[in-house]
């Protein structure tokens, strides 16, 4: 792992990474943004995340978090009971462990879990999936939703632009289609010349529908110039509306788009009339049309996802919070 990859003993005597205990920060963010389309939509989420990463993507948004090689990013202290009830008092319906990967810090996302079940509140891992069998077991058990980062579908390309290997990523992503509890999307952050070639997209989309099945929620997000992949230019609108396409073609009936304003790609239809059910401007739901069971308002067609009877009404605002 980069970063602050020390540990320490917490107060049970139980080996623990160091930030336990210790965020880089906390913000109250709309579930859209993690994004999770499908998952009590227009409801808040705590984000909150620490430093370090076991990947060493060289497009990184989060790198001054992520290959953080010192403590010093740590600024807040807040234990997991402080936290939830922070989540709590603030209306949010969950906690998202985001920002670098709770892969990293499982002791802490997991007490933290326990933490907001204990007070009714729900649980999101956003995370780029690569981690063993075991402890894959141990941390997802405590997460409701899951946003998992594919990256590509090639292993070189995993190799060189992130340090790490596509097969335990396949692995935690086919582990948690099949897992009845923790509710998955998936995120393709598509970038210019290194993995948005035709075929590349089409063997993503193949095996996402293939492997997952055609209801799981796939988002292709835009690439912007950062970290040490400054002189690749921004993902066009128009590579993004391609890609949702092919996937479309491909079966795959909820595929969304990210980091570009396009309302037509960010709002779910039903997959048996095309009745437009959700529509969103950026993170904000404008039109909710799904009956009070999740079901397509027109056809009755049941549609996958954790719906409420009422969405939220986050809307489109960050806030900073302490604790
Ligand atoms: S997995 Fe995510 S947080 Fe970690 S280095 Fe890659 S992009 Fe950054």
């Amino acid at each position: 792992m980069r970063g602050a990859c020390f540990t320490r003993c917490n107060i049970d005597g139980d080996l623990v990474a160091t930030a336990y205990g210790r965020t880089s920060g906390l913000c109250i963010d709309p579930v859209e943004k993690k994004p999770l389309n499908h998952f009590w939509p227009g409801n808040s989420v705590l984000s909150f995340g620490t430093v370090g990463c076991n990947l060493s993507c060289r497009f990184c948004q989060n790198w001054e978090l992520s290959a953080a090689r010192s403590l010093e990013r740590l600024t807040s202290a807040a234990d997991p009971d402080a936290i939830a009830i922070s989540a709590f008092q603030r209306g949010c319906r969950a906690i998202a462990y985001t920002y670098n990967d709770p892969i990293v810090f499982p002791e802490y996302a997991i007490d933290t879990a326990r933490a907001a079940h204990e007070l009714g509140l729900l649980n999101i891992a956003v995370s780029a999936g690569y981690i063993n069998p075991e402890p894959r077991i141990e941390l997802f058990q405590h997460m409701d939703a899951a946003n998992i980062d594919l990256k590509g579908i090639d292993e070189r390309f995993y190799r060189r632009l992130t340090g790490s290997e596509l097969g335990p990523v396949l692995d935690t992503l086919r582990y948690l289609a099949a897992d009845p509890h923790t509710w998955l999307e998936v995120t393709n952050l598509v970038i210019p010349r290194y993995n948005d070639s035709d075929d590349d997209l089409h063997r993503l989309v193949d095996w996402v529908a293939t492997e997952l099945g055609p209801d799981i929620p796939l988002h292709f997000s835009a690439f912007h110039p950062d970290h040490k992949m400054m002189d690749v230019p921004r993902t066009p609108a128009s590579t993004l509306l391609k890609a949702r396409q092919t996937a479309l073609d491909s079966g795959l009936h909820f595929v969304y788009t990210g980091n570009i304003a396009d309302s037509t790609s960010s709002t779910t239809y039903c997959p048996q009339c095309n009745q437009s059910l959700v529509e969103r401007s950026q993170y904000e739901i404008t039109t909710y049309r799904l009956t009070p069971d999740g079901n397509c308002f027109t056809c009755a067609t049941p549609i996958p996802g954790r719906w409420p009877v009422h969405p939220g009404t986050f809307g489109n605002h960050r806030a900073p919070v302490r604790v």
